[in-house]
């Protein structure tokens, strides 16, 4: 059994604050984990404790569209019948991991926000929270600037992710994002992108990235490192495509997991706070 989580690849050293709720994102998702639950349900109650925290460009703290309204993404994979479900730009609604389960079992398996508010609706998901001063702050120093000035990624992530392993051996991978820093309406990223922002087939690994989406998408990066799982240790499947992924301008931060429970946690940026738990207890970095 393994869980490992992270709050986004970036230059800024974690506080406090984002360490602690990884911690509990960690312990929540281990107790399902323990008790002989999967590692899809323990994927998405982790993401959904990193959601609703605000600490995070998720959920509560997703980050504003240059229109001022939030279009959140995410999306699950499972490993062992590699079912997926994605949510794309979804308004008002706190929880985009939970929609995207609920989506997963549905014929289509990837929604927008025009079908996916519906579902969220008619299963009585809690709405998005007002985004806070700060966030609206944000953004009106960004319109200020001119967004052609604007660093759009600003070296910053915090989208949040995770895959695990449960004791059935089956895989799982998450990733929840409000998008980047500064981002036309409509903008989508790598998150919601099967094959891009997540991975997981039991055969090879479960994969979640963060970073610059528009790169991270051109790379089908974490499905590339889930192949180099074939030939190689974690370590080695993402420092191979993170140096491709550098070559085209790219920047991110990986958690790679394989079959057998051998991990990594690999990124390009500075940091990127993020740990895992397995029976010896919980570490966060
Ligand atoms: N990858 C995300 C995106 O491009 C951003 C992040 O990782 O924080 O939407």
């Amino acid at each position: 059994m393994l869980l490992v989580v992270h709050g986004g690849a970036g230059n800024r050293r974690p506080t406090k604050n984002v360490l602690k709720k990884l911690s509990e994102s960690l312990q929540e998702g281990y107790t399902i984990l323990s008790k002989n639950g999967t590692a899809l349900d323990a994927v998405v109650r982790s993401i959904t404790i990193l959601e609703d925290s605000g600490l995070f460009n998720a959920g509560s703290g997703g980050n504003l569209q240059l229109d001022g309204v939030r279009r959140l993404d995410a999306s699950l994979m499972e490993g062992k019948d590699l079912k997926t479900g994605s949510v794309i730009g979804i308004e008002g609604i706190k929880n985009p991991i939970g929609l995207a389960r609920i989506i997963m079992d549905l014929p289509n398996t990837m929604l927008t926000n025009t079908g996916a508010r519906k579902i969220a609706e008619a299963n009585n998901l809690e709405p998005l929270p007002e985004p806070d001063k700060e966030s609206l702050a944000r953004l009106a120093e960004i319109k200020k600037k001119g967004t052609e000035t604007v660093d759009i990624y600003k070296e910053c992530f915090s989208t949040v992710g995770a895959v695990a392993l449960d004791t059935h051996g089956n895989l799982a991978a998450g990733s929840s994002t409000g998008g980047i820093q500064a981002m036309l309406p409509g903008r989508v990223g790598d998150s919601p992108i099967i094959g891009a922002g997540i991975y997981a087939e039991n055969s090879m690994g479960a994969v979640a990235c963060t970073g610059k989406g528009e790169y991270i998408i051109r790379l089908s990066l974490a499905k590339e490192i889930c192949m180099n799982l074939r030939t190689g240790s974690p370590l080695f499947a993402a420092r191979v495509s993170l140096r491709r992924l550098l070559k085209i301008g790219g920047n991110a931060g990986v958690i790679v997991m394989n079959k057998k429970g051998q991990f990594t946690i690999l990124h390009t940026t500075r940091c990127m706070p993020s740990g895992y738990v397995n029976e010896r207890g919980v570490v966060v970095k």
